[in-house]
């Protein structure tokens, strides 16, 4: 791999990495993160980091052994620990001459599209300004529905948001294992496989999260963005120079060759599907080869209550997920013309210019 400098990249850093034992900092390695993230932006790269560790500190500093599983103690832990997190970020970067800026952010933040031209708007203006974005999930507040869940996914979301070349996750596993090969760190992924995600196990660590499985499936959404996604240890000592020094020595995974435009994006992995709408196999070809819009001839079925302008999965016969969009019409309304041709349709909708379900514009294949 050659030396490159990349113009803009996330750094996500876990909780393992950031702390050692239950909760304490562990503030040599924070510095040294700093010192490396200090060096890329004296380079010219722009760098946003998303940092995990709030709920992990608070647990140290309430004296919990283990991670609750009451909703509201964990928010409460997240909110002393992210205090904590920011104040040692910012002694991090201070010798450096580095400001930080703390976001927080829920999902319910990039699901409507204003507020996610919003944040990126936001994001911008603080690289702008010469400050290092710290990201982190507004645990908080976030209850279940509004959470990203984890913060590889979340880390994922922000290098499509504000267009990253690279996304690189550190955590205390160094790369993506062969499991049925070498047993090695796979070194380059070029595709992500259903054997590639095979090799992935969940997490055990009493403080993590993901574990290599979100890791895996952050790196998918970050790939189709065209962000190249490198996975490796953030116990490494000089880890982010010997990843843009080319001597990665985790995984990589390969941008896809065309990304997609930042609308279909946001479509495909910033919104929760409230319905599905199946089609028949006539219909399959006719979305995923020649990019056109679905017509309600191609509809069997509708699945779940949504209204027009509601986010949709789109099924296959088989009931696999093909596409994700934009009804234009509710489940009443596409249960009724579900197989109708569109002069069928036309005297149900009477003056209505536009008969497609899902129009090709607000369709994104997955
Ligand atoms: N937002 C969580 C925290 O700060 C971490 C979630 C994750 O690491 O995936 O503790």
């Amino acid at each position: 791999m050659k030396t490159t400098v990349p113009k803009r990249i996330v750094v996500k850093l876990g909780t393992g990495v950031l702390t050692s034992g239950i909760g304490q900092l562990n503030t040599e390695r924070i510095a040294a993160l700093a010192s490396g993230i200090a060096a890329l932006r004296a380079a010219g790269t722009e760098v946003i980091v998303v940092s995990s560790g709030a709920v992990g500190l608070g647990m140290g500093r309430l004296g919990l052994k283990r991670k609750p599983s009451d909703v509201s103690k964990k928010q409460a832990c997240a909110a002393v620990g992210q205090s904590l997190l920011m104040q040692t970020w910012q002694r991090g970067f201070a010798p450096h001459n580095l400001t930080v800026a703390q976001v927080l952010l829920t999902h319910e933040d990039l699901r409507s599209r204003q507020r996610y031209l919003g944040v990126k708007a936001c994001l911008e203006e603080l690289i702008d300004y010469g400050t290092i974005p710290v990201i982190n999930e507004n645990d908080t507040v976030s209850a279940a529905e509004i959470k990203f869940g984890d913060n590889d996914t979340l880390s994922a979301m922000v290098a499509s948001l504000v267009d990253a070349q690279h996304l690189v996750i550190l955590s205390t596993a160094p790369g993506l294992i062969d499991m049925k090969g070498t047993g090695r760190i796979i070194p380059i992924v070029e595709k992500i496989t259903p054997d590639i995600e095979a090799m992935a196990g969940g997490t055990t660590d009493i403080t993590a999260t993901g574990g290599m499985i979100s890791k895996i499936s952050a790196a998918k959404l970050a790939i189709r963005s065209g962000c190249g996604v490198f996975i490796a240890s953030g116990a490494e000592p000089d880890i982010l120079a010997r990843i843009f020094g080319g001597r990665n020595p985790g995984t990589f995974f390969v941008p896809s060759g065309i990304p997609m435009e930042s609308k279909k994006r946001w479509l495909a992995y910033f919104q929760r599907p409230v319905g599905a709408i199946q089609v028949n196999a006539c219909a399959v070809p006719v979305l995923r080869d020649q990019g056109r819009s679905l017509l309600a001839i191609g509809v069997t079925g509708v699945n779940g209550v949504f209204a027009a302008g509601d986010i949709v999965n789109i099924l296959d016969p088989e009931g696999s997920i093909l596409a994700r969009g934009v009804a234009a019409f509710s489940d009443a309304e596409v249960r009724v013309i579900a197989g109708m041709s569109s002069d069928a349709m036309k005297p149900l909708h009477p003056g209505r210019k536009r008969l497609e379900v899902v129009h090709r514009d607000n369709l994104v294949l997955l």
